[in-house]
């Protein structure tokens, strides 16, 4: 989305899939090297150990935000990955400011940050509910384009996610948890419940991506209805950050500054004996 222009939810096709390398079985191979590319991308950026990558995941219910983590995120090395799925807040988190919760789970230098929904409910599920006064989900527009800028100040990219599926398609996915008993355990009432809601939550999404699409933190609108291209543009759009971002193995100190240290400097490791 490019920042100061409409989101424009209505108008964008969710069975999209343009600018994959190919049908389904040509995009699921490329996606096999891009999963490739992207561990080494978490390789360096670990090594590195000064930025970091955080990774916002939103989307309605059943959208595929589990799904893309498990896919997407499958190569790369999870000492360097964290991820943090963002509930119904606690009571100690209410009793807080919204971002309380949020910033404390921020990724540390060398980490890529997935968050499975985020700081973004806080004008979506809490406006649609009604669960603060209308200036004060208003208000929280330029606190979180504020929050974002501090942290890509502060050495993250800030990459944003709206995986975009229609009420139809929703509809189906709950219908098949319901009647798939490996996917039943994934269905709630709630589920039902918010999608009485979907033209409330498609206006509140419109707002929340035009509102705080940033040079510094963008959103994408990803077309979500297919997986395997979910699973490539999803990619594709991490790995260009990274690409960017180019992080880089510090440089090997010299040999010399461990001669005092090493006992057998050209030995190599002992020998089995
Ligand atoms: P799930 O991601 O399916 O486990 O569901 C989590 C639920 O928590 C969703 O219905 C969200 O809308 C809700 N939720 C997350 N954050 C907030 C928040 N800050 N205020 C209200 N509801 C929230
Ligand atoms: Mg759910």
């Amino acid at each position: 989305m490019h920042p100061g222009h409409g989101a424009h939810l209505g108008r964008r096709d969710p069975a999209d899939t343009t600018g994959a390398p190919g049908d389904r079985q040509a995009t699921e191979a490329a996606t096999l090297e891009q999963i490739t590319e992207l561990s080494s991308w978490q390789d360096r950026l670990w090594g590195e150990a000064r930025r970091s990558l955080l990774v916002v995941l939103q989307g309605m219910d059943a959208s595929g935000k589990d799904g893309t983590i498990k896919h997407v995120f499958r190569g790369v090395n999870p000492q360097g990955v964290r991820v943090c799925a963002f509930k119904v807040p606690t009571p100690a988190e209410v009793a807080h400011d919204f971002l309380w919760r949020v910033h404390r789970e921020a990724p540390a230098a060398g980490e890529i940050g997935i968050f499975n929904r985020s700081h973004y409910e806080d004008v979506l599920a809490v406006r649609v509910h009604r669960l603060v006064p209308e200036d004060v989900w208003q208000g929280r527009y330029r606190d979180i384009v504020a929050f974002e800028r501090m942290l890509h100040r502060g050495g993250t990219t800030v990459v944003k996610l709206l995986l975009h599926i229609s009420y139809r398609e929703q509809g189906r996915r709950l219908a098949e948890r319901l009647h798939d008993p490996d996917k039943g355990w994934k269905l709630e009432r709630s589920d039902f419940l918010e999608r009485s809601h979907w033209d409330e939550y498609q206006v509140a999404f419109e707002d929340a991506l035009t509102r705080t699409s940033t040079s510094e933190a963008p959103w994408y609108v990803v077309p979500a209805e297919h997986k395997w291209f979910r699973n490539w543009a999803v990619i594709e759009i991490l790995l260009q950050a990274l690409r960017v971002l180019d992080p880089r193995y510090p440089p090997a100190p010299p040999p010399e500054e461990f001669a005092d240290v090493l006992d057998e400097p050209s030995a190599g490791p002992d020998p089995v004996r």
